[in-house]
């Protein structure tokens, strides 16, 4: 028995990084799972890599979150292809970091278009369902960077923006059997941290030991640590926690 039979799991960006290592949490916990990422090749190349027992299925979806039509026929062809839907994880990212006297526009349009009109859109789709059916789970992806980061204004934003989003969705949602939960991670080795080092004109080995020197448990995150409290947050074992933000970071916070 796994926590996820029977369900209906939505991972954005889940092509690869966080976003996969979450996919493959809950597909070897039973769920069947749409991989949803910009590239439908990408998606569909992810999704054949999960592990899946019987009756479980993955697809891969291409969707660009910040798209509303986009959104709206991903979320549709994930009922039809997939028979219902019952996690949603908004997990898709970018980063555009610059100090704010170089900030551009767009750095500031593009990254608030991802996170939160991208959460904002995929979760307005999923919560018909969820209603309807009177359950849901939704995990949002915020960052410790929301509480404050040099040369990430608008990331910080967004990402804090995320929190309030979270709290707000665990407050109307709570009556109608939906749970709603934010993930602040601290550095995790993915595609993301290895272009911060290389905008930094660093190696990505030598960022992450930079990180990991600095961190109270010693070491940088892996994807499967997110995925880990990911499935924990969307499991029925958490079904009174709501509205809350865990920050998963090796205690890098703390001080
Ligand atoms: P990543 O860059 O490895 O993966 C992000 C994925 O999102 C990519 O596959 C990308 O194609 C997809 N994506 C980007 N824009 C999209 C769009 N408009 N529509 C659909 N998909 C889109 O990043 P990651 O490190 O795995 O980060 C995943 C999430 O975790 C992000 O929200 C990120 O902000 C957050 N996060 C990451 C870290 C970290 O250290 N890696 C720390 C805190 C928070």
């Amino acid at each position: 028995m796994g926590r996820f039979d029977g369900r209906v799991a939505v991972v954005t960006g889940a092509a690869r990084g966080i976003g996969f290592g979450t996919a493959q949490r809950f597909a070897e916990e039973g769920a069947s799972v749409a991989v949803i990422d910009l590239d439908e090749s990408a998606a569909g190349e992810a999704a054949a890599k999960l592990p899946l027992g019987e009756g479980q299925k993955a697809i891969g979806i291409g969707c660009d979150v910040s798209d509303t039509e986009s959104v709206q026929s991903a979320v549709d062809r994930v009922v039809d292809e997939l028979g219902g839907i019952h996690i949603l994880v908004n997990n898709a990212g970018v980063t555009r970091d610059n100090l704010l006297f170089k900030m551009t526009d767009e750095d500031w349009d593009v990254v608030m278009g991802v996170h939160l009109r991208g959460a904002f859109l995929m979760t307005r789709a999923a919560q018909k369902h969820f209603v309807e059916q009177r359950y849901g789970k939704i995990l949002n992806l915020s960052s410790v960077s929301a509480l404050g980061n040099r040369g990430q204004a608008n990331y910080s934003a967004a990402k804090m923006g995320i929190q309030g989003f979270t709290r707000t969705l665990g407050i109307e949602l709570g009556p109608y059997g939906v749970n709603a939960n934010a993930i602040a991670p601290g550095f995790i080795a993915t595609e993301m941290t290895d272009a911060t080092a290389r905008r930094l004109k660093m190696e990505p080995e030598e960022l992450r030991k930079m990180n990991a020197d600095h961190n109270p448990v010693r070491r940088v995150g892996q994807p499967e640590d997110i995925a880990a409290a990911a499935a924990f947050l969307c499991s029925d074992e958490a079904s009174y926690v709501t509205g809350q933000t865990l920050y998963v970071d090796g205690g890098a916070k703390l001080g």
